[in-house]
């Protein structure tokens, strides 16, 4: 700590007193304080569904409490509005995205305060200002461009330029780097520590302990709605936090062995295919019985590689193999047709229906084999969905018909999993697929996809994480610059090599 922050870290900003929560008669917060301090970053850290969006989204104004009350310089609001937790000078970038797809990035990132001189806005002024934050962000994204022509990760980029543009005091970032690339991340953590000298309080959470470990001043853990440990970080180590967590858990370290030696046949394979100006030249194979990682930054061309295995992106030279035979892919039901199965970078856009029942997210791509005259009957969506609740540790109230919004990111993604695996999917290829879900749900998924795996599924991971790389893939392929620059046996896989290579 300097000097600055110890001399103005004591005073809480922002504390919240007694907060609980009810969705549905079930209680996902149990009386939680909280204090973030200025000068001062606060991780906060649990596994998924511990809560820890719902209480950062009371402080916020998004989320009523059932009791207790967020407490603003001494002052305790029971209720508060998003408006008046915004004019206290708390900003909140969401862990779902909040911008406006329909507008620029530039009236995203000065949404709500747009410059204007006698009620006209400054277009150019607006422009440039937005292009000056990006630029602080080191982030080569057009201020003018539509916000929905953009990536994840640059859409994220985007949130996080307008929660540091706005003059807050108290600055909450909900898992911000889970889309982001390494480099991007450091940039962030920047200006993070930069805000926090200028004295404000920071509410970080991440699933990453490695992130707990290089911002933080202060570690608080929720578990199941309760306060499990709050510390100052540099008096906590790993295996504590870990305890405190996830308790029932292991966390997932190191690359399991299990199923090296038993690759199958090739169930989907590149070859030497190009995407104008997309990527070139890319040949990689994927064998029944494995689960390969495609590792890149964003930017790499390793989304565009994984989505052109869905009929998403146009392939104009070399060709596509599915269990050995040249396919054409032009849209998504040709893959699914020849057995793949897909998830998107975004559940938003990418299939998760979020407000439909769960049973019909799983039903839905089966629909010609399960409907009955036509329709998907409820007994069906709940047959269906049993097929898979136990077997995939699908965590919710077991019942098909609860809407998918309900369930936490994790198993959303496990839900979709079915969703392909109900159709008889024998090749997966999974985008991000733990992008904002924290590290209980990520072991899950991980030991989910190594069991389909062993039973003979294909598995391509296309991901910028390379913590997953090493904690799931037998073998990876990295992408730098649209180019696959580098295929590793299991046995080479490692953190310092992955990052050394994806550096490009
Ligand atoms: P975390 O951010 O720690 O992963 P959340 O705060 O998102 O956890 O969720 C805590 C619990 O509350 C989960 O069980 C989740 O399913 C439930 N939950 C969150 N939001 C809603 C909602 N709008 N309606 C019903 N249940 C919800
Ligand atoms: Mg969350």
């Amino acid at each position: 700590m300097s000097a600055i922050d110890s001399a103005v870290s004591t005073a809480p900003v922002i504390a919240t007193a007694g907060i609980r929560k009810s969705f549905g008669g079930v209680e996902v917060l149990k009386g939680v304080d909280l204090e973030a301090r200025s000068g001062s970053v606060l991780a906060l850290l649990g596994e998924n569904g511990a809560g820890k969006s719902t209480l950062v989204k009371i402080i916020a104004g998004d989320y009523r409490p059932s009791a207790g009350s967020v407490v603003i310089d001494g002052e305790a609001h029971h209720v508060l509005t998003p408006i008046e937790s915004r004019a206290a000078g708390i900003a909140m970038i969401a862990q779902e995205f909040n911008d406006a797809p329909t507008l620029t990035v530039a009236e995203n990132i000065c949404l709500g305060r747009l410059p204007q001189k006698r009620g006209v806005v400054q277009w150019r002024e607006m422009n440039l200002l937005a292009q000056e934050i990006l630029e602080s962000l080191e982030a080569e994204i057009d201020p003018k461009a539509n916000v929905s022509s953009l990536a994840v990760g640059e859409r994220q980029i985007v949130e996080i330029a307008r929660a540091l543009s706005s003059e807050a005091r108290v600055l909450i970032l909900d898992e911000p780097t889970a889309a982001l690339s390494q480099h991007e991340a450091d940039v962030l953590f920047e200006q993070v520590r930069r805000m926090r000298d200028q004295g404000k309080a920071i509410i970080y959470i991440t699933h990453r302990l490695d992130e707990v470990f290089e911002l933080s001043d202060r570690v608080q853990v929720l578990r199941d709605g309760d306060v499990a440990l709050v510390a100052d970080t540099h008096a906590v180590d790993r295996s504590q936090l870990v305890a405190a967590m996830v308790g029932r858990y292991d966390i997932v370290t190191g690359r399991p062995n299990d199923a090296a030696g038993d690759r199958g046949e090739v169930a989907l394979r590149w070859r030497e295919a190009s995407s104008h100006g997309r990527f070139s030249d890319i040949s990689l194979e994927v064998c029944r019985g494995e689960v390969v990682a495609l590792y890149g930054k964003l930017g790499s061309g390793a989304l565009e590689v994984g989505r052109s295995a869905f009929g998403l992106e146009p392939i104009h030279s070399g060709e596509i193999e599915v269990a050995g035979e040249r396919v054409e892919l032009s849209s998504p039901v040709d893959a699914v047709i020849r057995g793949i199965g897909f998830l998107s970078e975004d559940r938003k856009v990418g299939g998760a229906f979020a407000s439909r029942p769960v049973g019909e997210n799983v039903a839905v791509a089966s629909w010609p084999q399960l409907a009955t005259r036509g329709l998907l009957t409820s007994d069906t969506e709940q047959k269906a969905f049993e097929r898979w609740y136990d077997r995939l540790s699908i965590r919710s109230k077991g019942r098909a018909s609860q809407p998918m919004e309900e369930l936490s990111g994790g198993n959303q993604q496990k839900v979709l999993v079915a969703r392909w695996l109900e159709r008889g999917a024998e090749a997966l290829v999974l985008l991000e697929p733990t992008r904002g879900v924290d590290v209980g749900a990520r072991a899950d998924l991980y030991k989910v996809l190594r069991e389909l795996a062993a039973e003979g599924a294909a598995i391509l991971i296309v991901t910028s994480d390379h913590e997953e790389v090493v904690a799931v893939a037998d073998r990876a392929y990295v992408a730098a610059k649209g180019r696959i620059t580098t295929e590793l046996p299991g046995e080479d896989i490692t953190m310092s090599l992955l990052l050394t290579l994806a550096g490009g």
